[in-house]
């Protein structure tokens, strides 16, 4: 089985739930270690025998091709996946988001893949004011990040259309946990907050969010692994909706902070109001059930950051980061 992006906040995830399940003989990781990639994510995994980390990228064609014909299957997190860098590198997104994941499904085609599960995410919907997007909903991205995944999850739908790749397309709500990288809204925050700084919220911090623990999101791409059926979409959701403003104020009390360590700021260009899906098929047929209480797993979060800061020290992580120019900026996006 290869993981692509696995040494991500995500795929890190993902690959222990692999390792943890006896029936997986294998599984190599495929990551390129972009400063979102940290090896330290698998830091107690690396030991497996069972476990082979390539650090190599995915737009590299023979690499890949390579890898490809000697597995059965693959889980493809492997992303430029933070909003605010997309508004200044689109091209990068295009790049990794799509002509990475046509670079992967050209080689599933060549080599027979068994199981090609495409990890996206609910931002492809676009914003809903009311109601929920279900996997039949059209596509409506309205950030260079949302247009590369939407892209993507059409390319990989069409290898299985024209080519019968095997692919099931997942997209999940906001994910949270360990092992985020800072540049998203919560280890932004509670780095910040912990070290006794600001933080900034867009708008009035009235945009909502469904917020995923990351080992729900991992239950859910498992069951979609073994039992999806190719050419579906899943939704993965069951979070907990909050305004970005709702979830500041469980923050500030999680690490001790008051309201005045808050500033509002004009919001940020194409801020969606709200997401939200329908994710009762991946319930339904596969048996999908969250079962991370939102404040339990926020808790476990802080806790993980609290003990953890080398692992997210921005001065430490940023070091060598190709975008280190850019301010690092709360972003609504999981
Ligand atoms: P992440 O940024 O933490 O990790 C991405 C990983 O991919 C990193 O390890 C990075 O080194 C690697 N990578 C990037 N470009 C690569 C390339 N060209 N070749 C090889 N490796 C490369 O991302 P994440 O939050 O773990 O997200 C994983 C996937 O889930 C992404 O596809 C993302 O779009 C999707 N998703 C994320 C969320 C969320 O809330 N984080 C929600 C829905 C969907």
């Amino acid at each position: 089985m290869i993981v692509t992006g696995g040494a991500g906040f995500i795929g890190s995830h993902f690959v222990k739930r692999l390792l943890a399940a006896q029936d997986i003989a294998e599984v190599t990781v495929l990551d390129a270690l972009t400063y979102a990639g940290h090896k330290e994510n698998l830091e107690h995994e690396l030991v497996s025998p069972r476990l082979n980390f390539v650090r190599g990228n995915i737009l590299d064609a023979a690499l890949v091709d390579d890898l490809v014909q000697r597995h059965d299957a693959i889980v493809h997190f492997a992303a430029e996946s933070h909003v605010d860098r997309s508004f200044f590198e689109a091209a990068t997104f295009l790049a990794s988001n799509v002509v990475g994941t046509h670079t992967l499904l050209d080689a599933a085609k060549r080599h027979g893949i068994q199981k090609f599960v495409h990890v996206s995410t609910d931002e492809v919907y676009g914003p809903l004011a009311t109601g929920h997007a279900s996997e039949r909903s059209p596509l409506n991205p309205t950030v260079p990040y949302a247009a590369s995944k939407a892209c993507s999850d059409m390319v990989a739908l069409s290898a299985f259309h024209t080519d019968g790749v095997p692919v099931c397309v997942t997209r999940s709500s906001n994910n949270f946990g360990p092992n985020q990288h800072p540049e998203k809204i919560i280890p932004l925050f509670v780095s910040k907050l912990l070290a006794g700084q600001g933080v900034t919220l867009h708008g009035q911090g009235q945009h909502v969010r469904n917020w995923l623990h990351v080992e729900d999101n991992c239950q859910g791409i498992e069951l979609v692994l073994r039992r999806g059926i190719p050419g579906e979409i899943y939704n993965i959701g069951g979070g907990t909706d909050l305004t970005n403003k709702e979830l500041t104020g469980r923050l500030l009390e999680l690490c001790g902070a008051g309201w005045d360590a808050v500033t509002y700021v004009p919001d940020r260009k194409s801020n969606d109001i709200r997401y939200a899906m329908d994710w009762s098929k991946i319930a339904d047929d596969l048996g999908y059930r969250p079962a991370w209480p939102f404040d339990d797993g926020l808790a476990q979060s802080v806790a993980w950051y609290k003990e953890n800061s080398f692992q997210w020290a921005p001065a430490e992580r940023d070091e060598d980061a190709p975008m280190a120019e850019i301010t690092v900026r709360p972003t609504a996006e999981g």
